[in-house]
């Protein structure tokens, strides 16, 4: 596995307990903080479940969110039930609880471990180089997030694209209790804003938005935050009482919306590297645990060689399929009245089910 996030973890776990020989390639030291809204949307719970950590992720106090604000620049805000309950926990905690998973089932991890390169097919095997090391793999598994060097040297054409989009991320801590239970996302110029509360009374804020107000957001968040609250009342109550939490503010790799491809040459991709969806679903993380999950029973049948490298392909395209179903389209549909253009202007209280129904189509 390259990458022992959220995809790459939920693999190694579901593919050692089949009996294969696993090894995850990490860059990262976990715990690490990453900019996400931490939104964990009920799909991701089952697969969370079955990677046996239900119970720490109650010991590990995340919150549990029932209902969905989302408010437009003016302030005007629609709310909604979600269509089940979900989590919401820090990324810190998440990836780490996840990677020792993982570790338990019997897959190695190798933080600190970079991967430069990868050549090699299905057939004849992979040969995957770090700056001073190299092994061999009969297969790989890329799980290595939303944009790699990686996926240049795999010849990935959206690379190429100008990057239009950035996330950003803050911990803020402070009196939260009009966050008790409660997704917000709030649209800005140039994008939107999420906050949630997470494990320690911890409040999680990130944010899609511009390139250019994504520079703004780490030089002066404060004065950002200010600008937005002034023009929006519901967002000055939002922030009132909550301050940063000291370190920077961080900043996201360019996200390329879309579907990118499940397959890299002979490389399986799963979460990110398969695709990013529109954050403001708050599946991204349910979908790299579903799709994680997924590729190990046709990989574990290559590695008995029950199926050949072709039968791999084409059963791991066609649970990449089934799972995905049509959530990129309908995400790419509705983005207008999340992304702070002139859609958002029919945000209103009376639109309460259709979010509600966009909430449930942009899922399984
Ligand atoms: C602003 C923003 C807000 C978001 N909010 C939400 C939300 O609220 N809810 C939600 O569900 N989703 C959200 N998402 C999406 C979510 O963050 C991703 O979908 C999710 O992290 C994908 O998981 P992954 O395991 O595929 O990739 P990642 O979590 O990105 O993990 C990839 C891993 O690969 C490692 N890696 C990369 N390159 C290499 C290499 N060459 N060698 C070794 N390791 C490597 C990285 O260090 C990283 O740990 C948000 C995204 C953004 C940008």
């Amino acid at each position: 596995m390259i990458g022992g996030s959220l995809a790459g973890s939920a693999a190694a776990c579901a593919l050692a307990r089949a009996g294969a020989r696993v090894i995850v390639l990490e860059k990262a030291r976990f715990p690490r903080d990453k900019v996400c809204g931490c939104f964990l949307s009920d799909e991701a719970l089952p697969v969370l479940g079955r990677m046996g950590l239900g119970e720490e992720l109650r010991r590990n106090e995340a919150e549990t969110i029932t209902r969905f604000r989302l408010v437009r620049r003016d302030g005007i805000a629609v709310e909604s039930l979600l269509p089940k309950p979900a989590m919401s926990i820090s990324r810190g905690r998440l990836d780490s609880l996840a990677a020792k998973a993982a570790e338990r089932a019997g897959a190695r991890m190798r933080f600190s471990t970079t991967v430069l390169s990868v050549e090699g097919d299905l057939q004849r095997g992979f040969r995957v180089k770090g700056l001073d090391w190299e092994l061999r793999a009969r297969a790989v598994v890329g799980a290595w997030g939303r944009y790699s060097p990686l996926d240049g040297r795999l010849g990935r054409t959206f690379i190429r694209r100008k990057p239009t989009l950035f996330g950003f991320g803050k911990m803020l801590a402070g009196n939260s209790e009009r966050l008790t239970s409660r997704a917000v996302l709030h649209s800005l110029e140039g994008g939107y804003l999420g906050l949630s509360r997470v494990e320690e009374g911890r409040i999680n804020l990130a944010g899609l938005v511009t390139a250019a107000v994504a520079r703004r957001a780490h030089s002066s968040l404060d004065e950002l935050l200010s600008e937005a609250a002034h023009k929006s009342r519901a967002l000055a109550a939002d922030l009132e009482g909550l301050s940063p939490l000291t370190g920077p503010v961080l900043l996201s790799e360019p996200v390329h919306l879309g579907a990118h491809g499940a397959l890299a040459g002979g490389v399986l991709c799963v979460g990110d590297a398969a695709g990013v969806i529109d954050p403001y679903t708050g599946t991204g993380m349910s979908l790299a645990l579903l799709f994680g999950e997924a590729v190990a029973a046709p990989l574990a049948g290559f590695l008995a060689k029950d199926l050949d490298a072709d039968e791999l392909r084409h059963a791991h395209l066609r649970r990449h399929r089934e799972i995905a179903g049509r959530r990129f389209f309908l995400s790419r549909l509705f983005r207008p009245f999340f992304s702070g253009g002139v859609a958002s202007r029919f945000v209103s209280p009376a639109a309460a089910p259709i979010a509600c129904w966009a909430a449930r189509a942009t899922r399984a």
